[in-house]
């Protein structure tokens, strides 16, 4: 019997796990990417495998496969730098300390290792944390990966097969389908069949025709643009990932009673959808952000003044001066704007778009790959 082929498009993170995991199933793949590289959010995000945050039920289930999918694959592939660190937030009011007590009575909390802290507990689990704080969540199910690896990391592995061929430089504008095969059409004119055709576009939701461009413009997604800086190495290596509590506004773990006794938060929290989140790289630099903007068009430079307040908020929670900053860019990731986790649009049997999964893409993305190949293969 042939080899059975998938087309997969888009180079970031969910198209190569897609790619991976058809790969792992014996399939022989073509893999299409419209710039020379993948360069969006997939390379731009903070690489935290974020378990913590999700909401119970299926969000959490999902993550916390993805995370036991990431910890297998970093075996065959340990250049995407898997770390089981796990992260504290950091608590300097009463109430951010009331509603981690809360969140770590949750009946899911041993799901994502949750542990509360006080501000000694805190120190003991991060030495590098010194600034003035009463106390923190850790999470243990939380983890890091390096997102300027991953993706060419999962691509030695995926070519080791002998059944990957990787094409940039082709952006899809169609797929064309028939009763026996689908075809990816590229702007070259390429014409790319597989059985399967898998679209991983991120957000670039207006590049397709044919069918699938009205079938995306139907489906509920938005996008969300982050400001994101990077420093020169710390002199010391942080043991966890970092998060403040204005975190707990977003994350729906959170949404318990003792959110609403959160402090108000800082007119440039509000304005920017600001949180704190902290990340060292391999490197020894910290990854800081972010923020959060959802008008369209957005804006094409960076804003200094939210990262003012982010570089004053992480020297608060650390206790002393960051190294300078070296690398400042914005990001933007796709979410649905209705309940589902991430967005899975058929647009023929055989072809299907898959996006929309927020600030969580990273996180989820092996587990997402192999939800899709279930469907696809039922
Ligand atoms: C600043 C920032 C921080 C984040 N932090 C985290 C985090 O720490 N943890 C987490 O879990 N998630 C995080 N996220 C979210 C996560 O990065 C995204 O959900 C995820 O990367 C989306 O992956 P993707 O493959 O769908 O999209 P992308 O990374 O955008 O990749 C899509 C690729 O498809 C290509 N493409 C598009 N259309 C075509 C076409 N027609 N033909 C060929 N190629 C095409 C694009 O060029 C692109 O390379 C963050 C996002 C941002 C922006």
């Amino acid at each position: 019997m042939d080899t059975p082929r998938a087309v997969v498009v888009g180079g970031g993170v969910l198209g190569t796990m897609h790619a991976l995991e058809a790969c792992r199933r014996g399939w022989e793949v073509v893999h299409l990417e419209a710039d020379a590289g993948p360069r969006r959010a997939s390379v731009r995000n903070f690489g935290l495998v974020w378990v913590s945050g999700r909401a119970g039920g299926p969000e959490l289930d999902l993550a916390v496969r993805a995370r036991q999918l990431w910890e297998e694959l970093a075996v065959h592939s340990p250049a995407v730098g898997f770390r089981p660190d796990g992260s504290v937030t950091v608590a300097r009011h009463e109430a951010e300390l009331a509603l981690m007590a809360e969140a770590a009575g949750r009946p899911d909390a041993a799901a994502r290792g949750f542990e509360l802290l006080d501000a000694d507990g805190v120190r003991a689990v991060n030495p590098a944390v010194r600034g003035g704080l009463l106390g923190g969540l850790r999470c243990t199910r939380d983890a890091v990966v390096e997102p300027g690896l991953v993706l060419g990391a999962l691509r030695v592995t995926l070519e080791a097969t002998g059944r990957y061929t990787w094409l940039p430089r082709r952006q899809v504008v169609d797929v064309v389908t028939s009763s026996i095969s689908s075809v990816a059409v590229d702007h070259l004119g390429g014409r790319h069949e597989g059985s399967v055709v898998v679209l991983c576009i991120g957000d670039r939701l207006s590049g397709l025709g044919g069918r699938v461009g009205p079938a995306l413009a139907a489906t509920s997604l938005r996008k969300c643009r982050l400001q994101m800086l990077q420093t020169a190495p710390a002199p010391e290596r942080l043991t966890t990932a970092l998060a403040d509590a204005d975190s707990m506004r977003y994350y729906p773990a959170f949404d318990l009673p003792g959110r609403a006794g959160l402090p108000e938060p800082s007119p440039t929290t509000s304005d920017w959808g600001m949180q704190l989140l902290l990340v060292q790289r391999a490197a020894g630099g910290l990854t800081i952000g972010d923020t959060h903007r959802y008008d369209e068009p957005f804006d094409f430079a960076v804003e200094e003044h939210p990262y003012d307040e982010l570089v004053d908020r992480a020297e608060a929670v650390l206790g002393w001066a960051l190294p300078p900053v070296v690398r400042r860019w914005a990001g933007v990731y796709t979410g649905t704007t209705d309940d589902r986790i991430y967005s899975r649009t058929t647009i023929d049997p055989g072809v299907v778009v898959v996006t929309g999964a927020a600030g969580r893409g990273m996180t989820l993305s092996p587990a997402i790959a192999e939800e899709t190949w279930e469907v696809l293969t039922r």
